[in-house]
């Protein structure tokens, strides 16, 4: 299973978040830093990508 590294942007404290298992086509996952919905696409650029849903 893919794993995506990415950081969190929505806090001050930075350092690496890795999603291990993510299902190869993306997935939704909260974001371990923020709370927030994230979705995760392994497919996407170099390595994958974690975009935050906004919630509103
Ligand atoms: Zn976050």
């Amino acid at each position: 299973m893919p794993v995506v590294k990415a950081e969190c942007g929505r806090r001050d404290r930075g350092g690496e978040i890795t999603y291990t298992g993510v299902d190869p086509d993306g997935e939704l996952r909260n974001c371990p830093d923020c709370g927030c919905e994230v979705a995760v696409d392994p497919q996407a650029g170099d390595g994958g990508k974690v975009i935050h849903v906004e919630a509103e």
